[in-house]
Formats: C-alpha cells, sequence, structure tokens
C-alpha cells in the first residue's frame, strides 16, 4: 500500500441509499479563522443508521455527505487568528461540536444552537454537502475543516479516546437530558432503552441522586449487563407482559420520570403508561416515521412532555464528568465495543444497525 499523500485527505462519503464510498479530497486552504482536525476517533450514531438506510429525504437531497458529528481529533493546522483566540496550537487534542450558533435567529440567542432557526440550511458536521470545497464536514474522514464559528473544546492528551468520544456524545446529551426533566435527590425515574444514550442517561440520573431502573428487552441481556458493570443499579427485561407493571414493580413506585431513549412507538407508549399522575415524560429519540401520542392520557395523569434535543453547552462538562467516572472506575469508553477503520466505514453502519450477526452497544471509526 502506497504512503498516504499528506496533502490529501480521505473521507466516507453518503452518496445515496446503502452507498457509503471513501473518497480523497485535497486538503482545504485555511483562512486566518480556520483550522484543520485530524480525526483520531468519530462516533457512529442511530441518525446515520438511518440515513444510511435513505430514510432521511433531507439528507438525500444534500448528498453526497460526509457522515459523522461525534469528532474527536488533533489540530493539524490552524490560523493565526483562531489559534490566538481558540489557545490551540497543532497537535493539541480536541472534540469537535456538531454544531454551532448562528449570528442572527432567537435559539441561538437564547443559547440553544440545535434549535437554531437556519439549521436545515446551515447545516453542520454530518450534514453538509461534500461535492464543494472544503469537503471535509464529517466524522468519517482522515480530516474535517474547522470554521472560525465552530465550537472546540480541548481534551487532556490522557484521557482514552473511547472516553472521550462517548463523554462528548452520550454523556453529553445525558446531562441536558437529565437537567432538563429537573431530575433530583430520591425521585424514582425510569429510563426505557440500554443503548449508549439509556445508560447514559441512567448513569447521570443516578448521580443527580434518583433511584433509577433501566429497562430492556431480552435481546438487549449484553448491553443491560455492561450498564449494571457501568454502576447502574437496577435493570429490567421488559417481557412482553405489562411493562408499566414491571417498572411499578421495579422502583417500589411508579416513575416520576420516564426518559424515554428507544425511539419506537412501543417504547412510546409504555413511557405514557408508566409514568405517575403529575409526572414527566422525557422524549429523546424518535424513529424517521410519524408517532402517535395519547393526548388523552397526558391530559388526564397530567403528564408533562418534555423533549431536550442533543446537548448545547454541555460538552466541557460531559468530558470531565467523564475523566471523574473513569477514576472511580465507571469507564464510559467501555460502551464502545465496536470499532472500524475508514475503509470498513459501510460495515461500521451496518454493524450499527444490528446488520450484521454483532450485537454492538457503540460503535466508531478510526481513520
Ligand atoms: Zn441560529
Amino acid at each position: 500500500m502506497a504512503a498516504p499523500d499528506p496533502a490529501t485527505a480521505r473521507a466516507a462519503v453518503y452518496e445515496g441509499p446503502g452507498r457509503l464510498t471513501v473518497r480523497d479530497f485535497p486538503l482545504p486552504e485555511l483562512g486566518p479563522g480556520d483550522m484543520l482536525v485530524a480525526v483520531e476517533l468519530a462516533g457512529v450514531d442511530g441518525s446515520e443508521v438511518h440515513m444510511f438506510r435513505g430514510e432521511i429525504a433531507a439528507i438525500d437531497a444534500i448528498a453526497p455527505v460526509v457522515f459523522g458529528d461525534e469528532i474527536l481529533g488533533r489540530v493539524q493546522a490552524i490560523g493565526a487568528q483562531a489559534a490566538a483566540r481558540r489557545g490551540l496550537k497543532p497537535g493539541d487534542r480536541v472534540v469537535v461540536e456538531a454544531r454551532w450558533p448562528c449570528a442572527d435567529c432567537r435559539p441561538c440567542r437564547e443559547g440553544n444552537y440545535y434549535l437554531c432557526d437556519h439549521r436545515w440550511e446551515k447545516g453542520g458536521y454530518g450534514w453538509m454537502r461534500a461535492d464543494a470545497p472544503p469537503h471535509l464536514w464529517g466524522g468519517y474522514a482522515t480530516h474535517v475543516f474547522v470554521p472560525a464559528d465552530a465550537l472546540v473544546y480541548p481534551v487532556d492528551a490522557d484521557l482514552p479516546a473511547e472516553t472521550a468520544l462517548v463523554a462528548c456524545s452520550v454523556l453529553a446529551n445525558s446531562i441536558y437530558w437529565t437537567r432538563t426533566a429537573g431530575i433530583g435527590l430520591g425521585d424514582p425515574v425510569a429510563v426505557i432503552g440500554p443503548g449508549p444514550q439509556g445508560i447514559g442517561a441512567a448513569l447521570v440520573a443516578q448521580l443527580r441522586g434518583a433511584d433509577v431502573v433501566l429497562a430492556g428487552l431480552p435481546r438487549d441481556a449484553a448491553r443491560l449487563a455492561l450498564a449494571r458493570d457501568l454502576g447502574v443499579t437496577r435493570t429490567v427485561v421488559l417481557d412482553g407482559g405489562d411493562g408499566a407493571a414491571q417498572l411499578r414493580a421495579a422502583l417500589g413506585q411508579d416513575p416520576a420520570v420516564v426518559i424515554e431513549t428507544a425511539g419506537a412507538q412501543p417504547a412510546k407508549d409504555l413511557a405514557l403508561a408508566a409514568v405517575r399522575t403529575g409526572g414527566r415524560v422525557v422524549n429523546c429519540s424518535v424513529p424517521p416515521g410519524p408517532l402517535s401520542v395519547d393526548f388523552t392520557a397526558v391530559l388526564l395523569k397530567q403528564v408533562t412532555m418534555q423533549s431536550p434535543l442533543a446537548h448545547p453547552h454541555t460538552v466541557p462538562e460531559a468530558l470531565r464528568l467523564g475523566q471523574v467516572l473513569r477514576a472511580r472506575g465507571q469507564d464510559v469508553g467501555r460502551m464502545v465495543s465496536h470499532v472500524f477503520a475508514l475503509d470498513q466505514a459501510e460495515e461500521a453502519v451496518r454493524t450499527a444497525g444490528y446488520e450484521t450477526p454483532e450485537s454492538p452497544v457503540k460503535v466508531a471509526i478510526r481513520p
């Protein structure tokens, strides 16, 4: 194999449903505010599984696209203004956040840049056309381009890459979701879905003092075992009977808060059936198609529905939390069960989507 050309980047490009092709791109020219980051590890998440299957029309409308919005890397080159403003130099380790604020919309002014009014046109990592320079807008690549507006956070050199990756994505969500839900000491909390997001939400809800049960299906046995290993004190396997009764039995009472991370209609229905009168349902994940909500039940139980999207402003504390948990023997990096090379990006997405014999928890790509 020939040595890689130092002036060329490689990226796995989504061309259309079921097609991820590794292509070469020239390294972009950097302006004074820009930066080029060499990717160390990129996460594969559920939305990319849906996009790869062609279930998200908005991504097909802008393809070709380099996937990947969970990005850990090292500064390879940096403009003078960016270096001065960000306090970074080549070699520094960073996390690049998926989205960043615009200059003029209300949600961004109020700090919630994941709700930016211009988000569909503006895009972000894993959600930008790859056919025009600077091309490198996704983590499934050797390099990502980082403009002046993008949000970047330093990462300790000694933090394992898997820990940093899970912290900056999964734990960052867990912090925002459990904070939105106002979870406090002694609150009975049920978390539905033992994927990385469910395990993270259960761990952080426990750290906030909640009495937590994490629920999964019989096929989730390995994920539930990992959750217990990471410190989730109570798990339950839903056996297809009365799920609300099973959650009540596990907690000794109905949950005040149900965090729903599975993103399927039966899980949404269970959340609403299980939550106690006057309680809160936290809606964290949705499938591509439509869902139904029993608004009569929402009203008669006076349920508060909350839908926190992603993780505005929580990446720095998530990185610190990842470090603290690791020091306590709870390394969230252990959720990374499968790591693939860039050339295997298609297999990585198929593995994350349960299309292979593997039983993944969190899948990553190491370009
Ligand atoms: Zn905005």
